[in-house]
């Protein structure tokens, strides 16, 4: 979640978030990865005495190699601590800059590896109390701390003698000699340091950082804005009539949720997504239904001291300037040219394939929902606070399915259980709950991963499943510590967050089946950071291109519905009985239903996002821009973006996801092409194509391109056909399809 060093510099990413059908997805930043020397830091470059007691500098102690301080976080030690560990990295840095030995890899691209311990450990719990811990005594700090690392990480790209001896270390034919690892480690350094501006001349490099800490200003501003509009407004219920149509684990929690704003008695909706979109979907009350529809898609857009136009405008111009800066036409183009999809036009000609169709099936939605409306003579046209409301009365007349029937088999930890079952078949993980270690909260549980076979240690696992105030929408994952053994075994330590909502004290948490699914994808995230075994931190876990980082995550959701997980863990809350098969095929026969609306309210916003960085340096009013995007595309009306501008953190909470919100649905064409392997294997737990995916995908991290990786496990590149399949749309006439075309015409 922090990024440091390496990190900011390297824009190859980390993971986060969460899949495009389910919750919301987060802006993940990604994590601390770096580099060089072991701790104790060198004499030289200890802290200075008046910090030394701070105990968030410390080299982590404990067991597994060491584990997080949470239990001595003193708020007013982060910017202490921040200020210490830069100047530290600093130092670090300079040592190898000012290196009287000529360049080598070791002793330059290596060494930058370990240049920034202190700092990436201080940096990690500073993210975590942001993601998490969120306080009206924590957010000045962070207000006056995140400027100040952007101009960090522009010290170090700007270093000019740092940047000559990577440039002589990346075109020394001594180069050859490296293994594949180490080569594609000093590309990545090197790439990443042109495209943070290591070659522009003094002027532009000062402009540039200018305008990278203006931006850290806004984005943090962004994310309080939109804290603080989930957090102040909610909708209050005030009696019985307020409650109709709410299931009543629904009313539990939004009874719940009163007591905790100080209405008892009372029941609250809040402006979180975990707790509106239930709302939405069972409500009878149509007018209340709009009133929290509109609190919740107006976040950071009223108009108040939160409201985030504003700052989304400087944001975008900002951005542009910065690419042209740097040599790109638009910040959309110098963000995509690392990705897999490499440049916009790529990306943008996928989400085109898939808007139509996901468009032609909205209007069939449409239909379908006004028919139910019509016989139900509510005189009413569908609108957006309808959508939910009515696709779930389709969804029961036409498949017999009630959801809140499937979610009496979906309990968090039987479902939690099953996560870690599922990695044990597939990778032959197992999990044991821990208790020695600190944790930030009550809440949150730890588990010690070791290999099922031989006991070797592998990693931890912090889970931190529920909403609270302070901690962010959405769900992701985090990894504080990256697996790495070049210089010695350091093995990963990864999270999951979440926000259910807590139920009645001793009752067991029922989820819905997009939760649950949520809860398969993040994890998929962990195994990713689990599974990592490479030499370089850098290059470790989840730290890939982002629009491939959602790809094990997305593969991850397809477990859920494997009979083996259904029958040995969705099991019903009272009775334990195992899901029956009836309504196991009526979920699986209601799969491809409400696709419309979930890739059209993706897409829209994943075309804007696009569309918004691909500008140019024009002044952008956010709000009328997205009126008239949208207009151009034809999005229905009945639907609104599943994140409008003010609220989208992805794109404006930091660079993370910014022109890369295509990336769920680019990885989600790989991520049904992968899928379909298994399904020509023996299924889903076949132990050759897990072992392939093992070693081509969850184990190399960054160490290999990651379009040649995905050859190894496949055999061939992925194919869009996989994807309109999953979602039930008409296969695309494309160089792809047509083998089989052809055949049914001859
Ligand atoms: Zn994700």
């Amino acid at each position: 979640m922090r990024r440091t060093l390496l990190v900011l510099l390297m824009a190859v990413v980390a993971a986060g978030c969460s899949s495009t059908r389910t919750d919301t997805p987060q802006t993940e930043t990604p994590e601390a990865q770096a580099a060089m020397p072991a701790e104790p830091p060198p004499a030289e470059a200890a802290p200075a005495p008046v910090v030394a007691e701070n105990a968030l500098l410390q080299p982590w102690s404990g067991p597994y190699g060491g584990v997080p301080p949470f239990d001595k976080v003193r708020v007013e030690d982060f910017k202490p601590a921040l200020e210490a560990a830069m100047a530290e990295a600093l130092a670090n840095i300079d040592r190898i800059a000012n290196d009287p030995a000529p360049p080598t890899f070791e002793n330059t691209i290596a060494a930058m590896e370990g240049a920034s311990r202190t700092l990436d450990r201080v940096g990690t719990v500073y993210g975590i109390w942001s993601s998490n811990m969120s306080s009206s005594e924590f957010q000045p700090i962070e207000t006056e701390m995140e400027p100040k690392l952007a101009g960090f990480s522009d010290q170090i790209t700007q270093n000019e003698k740092l940047f000559s001896r990577i440039e002589a270390v990346y075109n020394s034919p001594a180069k050859a000699q490296l293994s594949s690892e180490q080569q594609r480690l000093t590309w990545l350094t090197y790439t990443n340091f042109v495209r943070s501006g290591a070659k522009l001349d003094a002027a532009k490099k000062a402009r540039l950082s200018e305008i990278n800490q203006q931006l850290a200003g806004l984005y943090t501003k962004f994310s309080q804005n939109v804290l603080a509009d989930e957090t102040d407004h909610f909708l209050v219920l005030e009696s019985e009539a307020d409650l109709a149509g709410l299931p009543q684990s629904l009313r539990d929690s939004a009874a719940n949720a009163a007591n905790a704003k100080g209405q008892s008695g009372k029941w609250v909706i809040t402006n979180t997504r975990s707790s509106v979109d239930p709302f939405l979907t069972y409500s009878d009350r149509r007018d209340l239904r709009e009133k929290a529809w509109l609190m919740f898609v107006n976040r950071g857009d009223n108009g108040d001291e939160h409201d985030n136009n504003a700052i989304i405008t400087n944001i975008l111009k900002l951005r542009a300037e910065r690419a042209n800066l740097l040599g790109y036409p638009t910040h959309a183009h110098w963000r995509l040219e690392n990705a897999m999809a490499k440049n916009p036009e790529r990306a943008m000609e996928l989400m085109e394939a898939v808007w139509k169709p996901a468009v032609a099936r909205v209007k069939e939605e449409v239909a379908d929902m006004q028919k139910v409306a019509n016989r139900e003579k509510a005189n009413i046209t569908i609108e957006p606070w309808d959508y939910r409301y009515y696709a779930e009365k389709v969804r029961k007349a036409r498949y017999d399915l009630d959801q809140n029937e499937v979610k009496q088999y979906l309990q968090l930890d039987k479902l939690r259980d099953a996560i870690h079952w599922v990695s044990g078949e597939l990778f032959n993980f197992k999990f044991t709950p821990v208790s020695n270690v600190p944790v930030y909260h009550p809440d949150v549980l730890v588990w010690e991963v070791t290999d099922r076979t031989t006991g070797k240690h592998i990693g931890l696992w912090y889970f931190d499943p529920f909403a609270r105030p302070g901690k962010r929408s959405g769900a992701w994952m985090n990894a504080y510590r990256n697996q790495e053994h070049f210089d010695r075994e350091i093995t990963t330590i990864v999270s999951n967050n979440a926000n259910f909502v807590k139920g009645n004290p001793g009752e067991p948490v029922l989820i819905s089946w997009d939760d649950a699914s949520t809860m398969f994808h993040e994890f998929g995230h962990a195994l990713h950071g689990l599974a990592s075994n490479v030499n370089y931190p850098s290059v470790s876990g989840t730290s890939v291109a982002r629009d491939y980082v959602e790809f094990p995550s997305q593969l991850l959701e397809h477990w859920l519905a494997t009979p083996e997980v259904l029958q040995k863990f969705a099991v019903h809350y009272k009775t334990g009985q195992p899901i029956p098969q009836s309504l196991v095929d009526r979920i699986e026969k209601a799969s491809k239903f409400n696709e419309g609306f979930a890739t059209t309210e993706y897409l829209s916003s994943a075309l804007v996002d696009m569309k918004m960085h691909l500008a140019g340096t024009q002044t952008i009013d956010p709000d009328k821009f997205e009126r008239e995007t949208l207009e151009e595309l034809g999005m229905p009306k009945e639907i609104v973006m599943r994140h409008r501008s003010p609220q989208f953190m992805h794109v404006f909470s930091g660079d993370g996801y910014s022109a890369g919100y295509y990336s769920y649905l680019w990885s989600d064409v790989i991520t049904a092409d992968a899928a379909e392997a298994f399904e020509e294997g023996s299924g889903y737990y076949d132990p050759d194509v897990a072992g392939r995916l093992r070693a081509n995908i969850f184990s190399v991290g960054n160490t290999v391109d990651p379009a040649e990786g995905y050859r190894m496990f496949r055999g061939r590149d992925p194919k869009i056909d996989a994807l309109m399949r999953k979602r039930g749309f008409p296969a695309p006439m494309t160089s792809a399809a047509p083998a089989r075309e052809r055949m049914r015409k001859q």
